[in-house]
């Protein structure tokens, strides 16, 4: 096969991949007011193209995410998705780089109607992988790091394996449908990382209820910063290092209070931060 032929073979594969993840969007349950509430897995979770559950080694190849923007997006989002990718850089080693549309290995960026979403971790499989940042994922740059660290593999902060210790999950106030959205993940992979309740990973108190009552209740009654998206937390940064910096992230199983360790580098994300001053108010999802 010539290098010519290949090369629009893999064009025309990548373009259909990414057309059927794109009409696909419209077919979601989407809620206007919480933009990460996607209709997918965990609200704004893609299932991969592997298996739905756990995070086998998703690191990227050599610390790097690389991205192309679609060509709907404005000058302005651009720069809300580069300056995620500078304070991703300044806090961590990990690179962020766009690239081109032929190469090999990258999440490619919608903005269409429909929320934010994006899948966990690294995503060998068709070419790239999907991440949508519909309008309202625009306004702040942490809302953006928040679906990039689930490309670098993190999860939700109420899904973590200690939650219990720190919040109680409400289930007679989630939407039906929506419970799989508070599940905790017994596999996933914190990298012993505690809890943080002000997590950009987190959910705010009322995410998800049918009801108007919590859905995610404090033990501790302390609600502050819960579901904020104005800085990236401490702890969704400790994360990432731990994963691509340190490679002593732990995975942390847990069936009844105990928590068993097993060492070894794997995948699992978290962000960073610097000193962002944002505008808008902070967003409960
Ligand atoms: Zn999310």
């Amino acid at each position: 096969m010539s290098r010519t032929l290949l090369r629009n073979s893999l064009t025309i594969a990548i373009f259909l991949a990414i057309s059927w993840a794109v009409l696909s969007i419209e077919e979601n349950d989407y809620d206007e007011n919480n933009p990460e509430l996607a209709g997918y897995l965990e609200g704004d979770i893609v299932p991969d193209s592997l298996t739905r559950n756990g995070y086998p080694d998703r690191k990227w190849p050599n610390n790097t995410i690389k991205y192309v923007f679609s060509w709907s997006f404005t000058e302005a989002q651009k720069e809300t998705v580069r300056k995620c990718c500078r304070e991703l850089e300044n806090r961590t080693c990990v690179h962020c780089r766009e690239t081109i549309f032929l190469d090999y290995g990258y999440v490619y960026l919608t903005n269409e109607e429909g929320g934010c979403f994006s899948q966990v971790g690294f995503q060998p499989y068709p070419f790239a992988q999907i991440m949508n940042l519909g309008p309202n994922c625009l306004k702040n740059h942490v809302i953006v790091c928040h679906e990039f660290m689930h490309a670098l593999g993190l999860s939700h902060a109420h899904n973590s394996y200690d939650r219990d210790d720190h919040v109680r999950i409400n289930f007679e106030n989630i939407k039906e449908g929506n419970e799989y959205n508070f599940e905790k993940k017994e596999d996933s992979l914190d990298c012993l990382v505690p809890y943080d309740r002000e997590s950009s990973m987190g959910y705010g108190p009322y995410v998800g209820s049918k009801n108007g009552n919590e859905t995610i209740t404090p033990l501790d009654g302390n609600y502050t910063g819960m579901g904020q998206r104005k800085r990236i937390a401490d702890s969704d940064i400790e994360k990432i290092n731990r994963i691509y910096c340190y490679n002593n992230c732990t995975a942390t199983t847990n069936t009844t209070t105990t928590t068993t360790t097993t060492t070894s580098a794997t995948t699992t994300i978290t962000e960073e931060t610097t000193t962002t001053e944002e505008t808008t108010t902070t967003i409960m999802w």
